[in-house]
């Protein structure tokens, strides 16, 4: 029988080596794009929430803020997800506080068993992202921030793409994800309450997740890996 000849790891896709060092300038980039965009995020939690969405999301990341040079020392990703997590889910409050908390230790649990190349940080975010779905007992399509987070999650772990080009279209993917859920009628979240007066508006969560993606992803396309 023939031995099948070794295929090497697409080289394009073998190379994520960023390090936690680079979470200070992460979160820095969050604050700035969620305090840019309060009013027009604040707008739409108003028009089908409760209005709080932003004030919760800022509460959670002062508490980054104020750890930031610490989770910058740490020497790995999961410990910092699993930091970060808990950090979220004792400050942010609301519906997205739990839900993003768990996205965040379901990552660093997942990220104790892959090494965090490309596709394997694809397969830590996909894991976190089931456990949010399995947390909020939501899936995509029912207007919430996993509109956004689902297919970002399918493009990370589409293969034979280079980093560069994974996160060039990221941001456009999740801008996509929130375009989304303008016409979806909302049957999860507070939003579900309005049934069919929900559709016509984007999803408050969707936004600030494309946000929170488009700066995560300027910060790391301007870093070497
Ligand atoms: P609350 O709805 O408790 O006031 P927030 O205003 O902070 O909490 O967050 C609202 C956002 O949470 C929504 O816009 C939606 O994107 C998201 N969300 C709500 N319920 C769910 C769920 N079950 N699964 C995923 N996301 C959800
Ligand atoms: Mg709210």
């Amino acid at each position: 029988m023939a031995i099948p000849p070794f295929t090497p790891l697409d080289p394009m896709c073998a190379a994520m080596t960023y390090s936690p060092s680079l979470i200070p300038q992460i979160i820095q980039a969050i604050a700035v794009t969620i305090e840019q965009n309060a009013a027009a995020v604040t707008e739409l939690d108003q028009a089908i929430g409760d209005g709080d969405h932003v004030f919760n999301l800022q509460r959670g990341i002062q508490a980054l803020l104020a750890q930031r040079e610490e989770l910058g020392q740490l020497d790995n990703w999961a410990l910092a997800w699993q930091k970060i997590g808990m950090a979220l889910m004792s400050t942010v409050g609301g519906a997205s506080g739990s839900l993003l908390g768990t996205l965040f230790l379901a990552m660093a649990k997942a990220a104790k068993e892959q090494p965090l190349d490309m596709p394997g940080f694809a397969a830590v975010f996909g894991l976190g992202v089931e456990a949010m779905k399995h947390r909020g007992k939501a899936e995509a399509g029912e207007k919430t921030m996993l509109d956004v987070l689902v297919p970002v999650a399918a493009h990370l772990q589409t293969p034979g793409q280079t980093l560069q080009g994974v996160l060039a279209a990221a941001p456009e993917v999740a801008l996509a994800g929130v375009e989304a859920t303008r016409d979806l009628v909302a049957t999860k979240g507070r939003a579900a309450f309005l049934g069919e007066r929900s559709r016509g508006h984007i999803d408050a969560g969707a936004k600030s997740s494309q946000l929170i993606i488009a700066a995560i992803c300027a910060v790391l396309s301007a870093t070497p890996a």
